[in-house]
């Protein structure tokens, strides 16, 4: 709801199918990173309002008709969710718009997408089988996936409405339910989940959303005894206090963490291809993307041709508001993350890595003076080991490392904690293979970036994740096998 006279959005929890004030009637402020104006007060959960919906989810898990109703029905109800997505795209992408910084054009782009997160999952669960394992004529096994019960599914600021939905769809085609968390910066998109669901059929109490801070309610709800499995997407700092938060109660967990990807140009690459799409996996949502090419490892021979071809590119990028469909890039989500990020330009300077281009404020018009914009930014480093080649920097600054052979690209690509993804960039059949084969990362591309089949696994080596998701992956965590044995005589 907006408030007619202030124009702030007034967004509640979202509990057994009705919008709630916090407990406390406690609420906190939301700002557009692009000017800093408020656009929302949100209500701040306190630990009893999680306990609360918890519990409420629990309800609709044992005894709701949720779990027990045939995968048709609820395959159905998942797939009208997925159209009333759709028929909201504008609205929904205008609030990603607002609260991330996200161009708009990008946030419309990945409506749909969250959208088939549902519908492939409901249909993906539709065709769901099980094993049979005769044991001669004497016994018969067979195996059913079970949901699991209540999940808290908890989700990033960078792409909050798509990457919810990501794990949305397989939770409750599985037939389980959950209690969101949507990160405390960017929840408004988020919050629209429970009555979405609502409007599709899906009974009260199987969507529930709470907001507040990470510490504070996500701790409330790893930690919760009614909770039996947690997905997260986020930092790995985060995932490791998540782990020992929910270590007493033994959950389930699936986590998509942090990246710091290699982008492999050897000097046999197609660079008219390379380079647009190097900088869009270096700059798209501002370099806040868990899979952006942050580090480009370059081979020597054509280093000179790919910097002053590289260089221009990103000067070129349109900076500016994100409401603008001309613009490509925005401002950084909030004053606490340009702060962190643009403590990577005095880093980068103290360790004597060579500027490139970008490094301070764009120029902007009078009303987006107080966003927190930066340039793209590009540095050359030489010494795979500095910070910005080791560290998830999360803006728009892109180091480039030389190389001189395929083992001394390997060797740096994989050189960090993070294992999420690498892209590899070559006319040679054999080294795209074997660069494929020893990159230690979750997924390679190879001359392409970004490109995504929901069939596929997704997920992180190292310190990147634990678990994968996607197809026949995400079904496995959101379920638990039983096998059931017959005695046949
Ligand atoms: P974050 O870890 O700070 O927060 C993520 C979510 O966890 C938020 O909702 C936050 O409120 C919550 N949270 C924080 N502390 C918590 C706690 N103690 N207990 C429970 N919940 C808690 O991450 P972020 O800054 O929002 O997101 C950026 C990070 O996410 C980056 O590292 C990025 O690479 C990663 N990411 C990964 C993927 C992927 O698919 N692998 C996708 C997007 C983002």
């Amino acid at each position: 709801m907006t408030n007619v006279q202030t124009g702030v959005k007034e967004v509640g929890l979202y509990l057994n199918g009705k919008y709630v004030e916090a407990s406390d009637g406690a609420t906190f402020e939301v700002k557009n990173p692009a000017t800093q104006e408020i656009i929302a007060r949100v209500s701040e959960a306190t630990e009893e309002d999680v306990d609360r919906a918890c519990r409420i989810a629990r309800d609709a898990f044992e005894n709701g008709p949720w779990r027990t109703m045939t995968v048709a029905e609820r395959c159905s109800k998942l797939r009208r969710m997925a159209e009333i997505i759709l028929e909201r795209k504008e609205e929904i992408a205008r609030l990603d718009t607002t609260d991330v910084g996200k161009p708009y054009q990008s946030a419309l782009h990945l409506v749909p997408r969250a959208a088939n997160n549902i519908k492939f999952f409901a249909d993906f669960m539709e065709q769901q089988g099980g094993e049979t394992y005769p044991m001669e004529d004497e016994y018969l096994n067979y195996t059913r996936y079970e949901p699991v019960g209540v999940a808290a599914l908890i989700t990033p600021w960078n792409v909050p409405f798509m990457l919810t939905t990501w794990k949305l769809g397989p939770c409750l085609a599985a037939g389980n339910t959950a209690v969101i968390k949507p990160a405390e910066m960017t929840p408004l998109s988020v919050s629209l989940l429970g009555e979405i669901a609502k409007e599709a059929g899906i009974p009260d109490g199987v969507v529930n959303v709470v907001h507040g801070l990470g510490g504070v309610v996500g701790n409330a709800l790893t930690s919760h005894p009614e909770v039996d499995l947690v997905s997260f997407t986020g930092s790995t700092a985060t995932a490791k206090r998540i782990m020992k938060s929910g270590a007493d109660t033994l959950k389930k967990f699936s986590f998509e963490l942090g990246g710091k990807a290699a982008n492999i140009v050897f000097e046999d690459a197609n660079l008219d291809k390379a380079i647009p799409v190097s900088i869009q996996a270096a700059f798209m949502n501002s370099g806040q993307v868990c899979l952006a090419g942050s580090r480009i490892l370059v081979q020597r021979s054509i280093l000179d041709e790919f910097l002053e071809r590289f260089k221009k590119a990103a000067m070129d990028l349109k900076v500016g508001d994100p409401q603008d469909v001309q613009t490509k890039m925005g401002p950084v989500v909030s004053e606490e993350h340009y702060k962190k990020v643009t403590s990577y330009l005095e880093i980068a300077k103290e360790e004597h890595a060579t500027l490139i281009c970008g490094g301070k404020s764009p120029d902007l018009p009078e009303y987006l003076q107080n966003g927190y914009y930066l340039e793209p930014t590009v540095y050359v480093q030489e010494n795979p080991k500095a910070r910005i080649c080791q560290e998830e920097i999360f803006g728009p600054i892109v180091t480039i490392i030389p190389f001189d052979t395929e083992e001394e690209a390997l060797q740096i690509a994989n050189d960090t904690e993070y294992g999420l993804n690498g892209v590899v960039w070559t006319e040679n059949l054999q080294r795209a293979h074997r660069i494929s084969h020893s990159v230690r990362a979750g997924t390679i591309w190879v001359n392409c970036w970004f490109v995504r089949d929901l069939r596929v696994p997704f997920g992180g080596f190292k310190k990147s994740g634990v678990g994968r998701e996607g197809g026949q992956h995400s079904i496995e965590f959101f379920t638990e096998a039983k096998n059931i044995c017959i005695a046949l005589k």
